[in-house]
């Protein structure tokens, strides 16, 4: 038996003999099948083909962990190292026993909570291996390939974890799309960690919001303004979005104010002059 995981988006799927008939992660909207067809692999396989893991240290308390070379959607786990424990933001498909000793020395994972169904990857795997429980947003359950008994459903627009963090349903992506606040990061100053929920533009002094993002299909006015109000009482100085160099690293919670405001606008048929 092996545990599927689909090469295009990274979702690892339930114990098999053969790999299942599609992935419906990549035959929504918000994804797409790879062009060469429906691929699968595993964690054996991707290991003797030289995937493995690195791990970088963003800033005092925040470690990005991802895949090289690039795999599936170039997934980047956020490990946040608190005094009670430590968070795991979003996964990836792949644990080997080296990425999984580096964890244990960096503290371990109290529990796992993650922005929306394209960072599910092997999410039931680092559970595990490290007992923690997995937090998701419920709104978005049927996107859950592998089911665990480690996975808590929640519902409303907050939960609170370790240190004073929380995390926020702002929707859009998918309906269950959240971002986590966590005050204490950058110096006090706060952070916060988004995946897709908030994407950071090439321009790094500005984000933006997407139904799909390989698609290129907006959002409508409506959602834009539901997630920057839903957003603009938390206080937060740096922001982290999907993979390791998207990072607005000052006056973020302004950036996506002023960026929510200027997507409202474009909407409207007023583009930024
Ligand atoms: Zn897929
Ligand atoms: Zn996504």
């Amino acid at each position: 038996m092996e545990k599927w995981i689909c090469q295009t988006c990274g979702t690892q799927f339930p114990p098999g003999q053969t790999p299942p008939g599609g992935c419906p992660i990549c035959l929504d909207p918000r994804q797409y099948v790879g062009h060469n067809g429906q691929q699968w692999t595993t964690q054996a396989q991707m290991q003797a083909e030289g995937f493995h893991n690195i791990f970088k240290e963003h800033e005092p308390g925040l470690i990005g962990i991802g895949t090289e070379p690039k795999f599936a959607i170039g997934q980047r786990a956020l490990l946040i190292q608190t005094p009670g424990g430590n968070i795991l933001w979003d996964c990836i498909s792949l644990l080997d026993e080296q990425t999984a000793e580096e964890i244990e020395r960096l503290g371990g994972i109290q529990a796992i909570t993650i922005s929306h169904p394209h960072y599910y990857t092997s999410m039931v795997d680092l559970a595990e291996r490290f007992d923690a429980p997995i937090y998701l947003h419920e709104l978005d359950r049927q996107w859950v390939m592998r089911p665990s008994e480690r996975i808590q459903f929640w519902s409303g627009d907050q939960l609170k974890l370790l240190d004073d963090i929380t995390v926020v349903r702002l929707g859009g992506h998918f309906p269950g799309s959240t971002v986590l606040h966590w005050p204490n990061g950058t110096g006090g100053r706060g952070t916060l960690l988004t995946g897709d929920t908030i994407s950071v533009a090439a321009d790094r002094r500005w984000v933006s919001f997407m139904y799909s993002y390989p698609n290129l299909i907006p959002l409508p006015a409506s959602a834009i303004r539901h997630i920057r109000d839903t957003i603009e009482p938390y206080s937060f100085e740096r922001l982290y979005s999907a993979w390791f160099d998207t990072i607005v690293e000052s006056n973020a919670r302004q950036a996506v104010i002023r960026s929510a405001d200027r997507y409202i606008l474009a909407l409207e048929g007023i583009l930024p002059a």
